[in-house]
């Protein structure tokens, strides 16, 4: 979408939790309240599966029933591969190479196409969440698939963030610490927010990328595919139409574990079967290190914040993963704290979304000092004084900078913006420089927490050409300045030269690169 387009009117702002294994859109009505808005077949949540079909995409629940027919045209777990460069991660469909942020814009252009038709108007713009932890890379390659699918990408924020948004719209009044335990298809995230005063604040958070729902259905797959080897000696799994039919029944028997205390699995394979009786109790058994993984990553959250459980008034739980029984007694053997009951786990990060979308929206209107959304919208997000809720994240990674270590005689990374500072956030330093009569100050800007530069990622090169003969150790001005959005920009002072540079993320498309993949994908018909 070109800059002319971008703030024609009326705009209208919907949220998008774009899920590992189901997305989900929700908007602002007329009166200022959130809501779900269901896809074509009436399902509130869509499953993020593609089925390619010639020049056609199918999204959503049909592509999931026809994975075990033609799996070799399914997509799916794609948020799995997001901030991977073409490179590193690709799907070829008809002779076509797609990325895995085309791929989530193919997703995404289905939830805007069904918005739509659903509510009889354009979409416009649009907040779409990642888990707090996704890094600039996985941030970088969200935001151009909300572009890809022709949308202007207001904000990309953080799932628990909206999480807490949804939840805590109506509370602000009630001064609370709210935990956040988001554990979806495919991502674990754990967040600790306040609510303070008509302002949501981020306190901490971690997480593990590669933890959720995928890693519970693996244990019921792999437990049947042992059983037919033991049976037959033939591994079902080598072939990719009974992998699918598989996974489809493990996932069916882990969801029916959470209201059952046993099930069975049937699986058939090249004219033999196995059944299998799966109780609850030996499914826990073997899932057992998942949740100690979950564990773990509270603990070190709760530590980073430096509170205690009895510090943390409510428990916030989403993630369809939330649903099953025994994540919920290991959150409450291990918190004692109560969950907050009133909130849907699949809805709640997109209904938070729409709100910061629409908060927005207003104070882009509050900026050009022109009012079109209606009063009762803005009544909604305002406080009693009448300005704009107020939302603050913290970054979940460490910008640092690599430097020269003379003693040791090796680089190393000095920390500027620490993990956990609230956003916006400048900070500014003064190095030496390494060596005497150096030309340029050349600052390389890496994210991580290690010390060792090999050990981080870099984001990008800002430097700065020097007077000549300066000796060793002449100051060298450096600031990192990372706003809401969490785009850095990063400038380099000295003897009265300056240099400033947006720090263009790792795998960042170009504008125009932006523009010739939003019409190549425009050829595809989504369903
Ligand atoms: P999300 O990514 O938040 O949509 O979470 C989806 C994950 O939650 C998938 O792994 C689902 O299989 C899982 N899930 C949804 N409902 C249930 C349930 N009732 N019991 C167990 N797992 C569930």
């Amino acid at each position: 979408m070109t800059s002319s387009e971008k703030f024609k009117t009326p705009r209208k702002v919907v949220g998008i939790d774009l899920g590992t294994t189901f997305s989900a859109i929700a908007h602002i009505d007329a009166y200022g309240k959130p809501q779900m808005i269901p896809n074509a077949e009436s399902e509130r949540i869509t499953p993020s599966v593609i089925l390619f079909d010639g020049q056609n995409a199918i999204v959503g629940t049909m592509a999931k029933q026809n994975s075990v027919a033609e799996p070799e045209k399914i997509v799916d777990f794609v948020k799995r591969e997001m901030g991977k460069s073409k490179a590193q991660f690709h799907r070829e469909f008809n002779g076509k190479i797609y990325s895995a942020e085309e791929l989530s814009a193919l997703i995404i252009r289905k939830l805007k196409n069904d918005a739509e038709k659903y509510l009889g108007e354009a979409v416009t713009d649009v907040v779409i969440t990642v888990p707090a932890y996704f890094n600039d890379a996985e941030r970088t390659a969200t935001l151009h698939a909300g572009q890809l699918a022709g949308l202007n990408v207001l904000q990309v924020i953080n799932e628990p963030t909206a999480a807490a948004l949804a939840y805590g719209l109506d509370k602000l009044d009630c001064n609370q610490t709210v935990f956040v335990f988001d554990l979806g298809g495919g991502t674990f995230d754990v967040t600790i927010m306040r609510i303070e005063n008509d302002h949501i604040r981020m306190l901490a958070s971690n997480g593990d990328h590669r933890l959720g729902g995928k890693d519970w259905d693996d244990v019921i797959v792999n437990w049947v595919a042992e059983e037919f080897d033991a049976q037959h000696g033939e591994n079902p799994l080598l072939d990719l139409q009974s992998y699918q039919d598989l996974y489809n029944r493990a996932l069916m028997a882990k969801t029916q574990l959470s209201s059952r205390s046993r099930t069975t699995v049937v699986q058939s394979f090249n004219g033999r079967s196995v059944k299998l009786d799966i109780t609850n109790v030996e499914f826990e058994k073997r899932c057992r290190h998942l949740l100690e993984k979950c564990k773990t990553i509270c603990e070190i959250v709760m530590q980073e914040a430096g509170l205690t459980w009895p510090q943390i008034d409510r428990i916030l739980l989403t993630g369809g993963m939330t649903r099953m029984p025994s994540v919920r007694e290991m959150i409450t053997q291990l918190t004692d704290v109560p969950a907050a009951d009133h909130v849907s786990p699949d809805e709640a990060v997109a209904l938070g979304a729409a709100i910061q979308g629409i908060l927005g929206l207003l104070s882009e209107e509050d900026k050009a000092g022109k009012r079109v959304l209606p009063s009762e919208v803005r009544d909604q997000f305002s406080t009693d004084n009448g300005s704009l809720i107020k939302v603050t994240n913290i970054t979940t990674h460490t910008l640092g900078v690599v430097l020269w270590d003379d003693a040791k005689v090796e680089e190393y990374v000095f920390p500027m913006i620490l993990k956990m500072t609230a956003m916006p956030a400048e900070m500014k330093n003064s190095f030496g420089t390494a060596k005497a009569n150096m030309k340029n100050a050349i600052v390389r800007v890496v994210e991580g927490e290690s010390t060792v530069p090999s050990e981080c990622t870099p984001l990008g090169i800002c430097d700065i050409e020097l007077p000549p003969f300066l000796p060793k150790g002449s100051p060298v001005e450096l600031t990192y300045s990372y706003n809401e959005n969490q785009l850095l920009e990063v400038i380099v002072d000295a003897y009265g030269r300056q240099n400033r540079v947006q720090i263009a993320r790792n795998t960042g498309l170009s504008e125009g690169e932006i523009e010739m993949a939003t019409a190549d994908l425009q050829l595809i018909t989504v369903m």
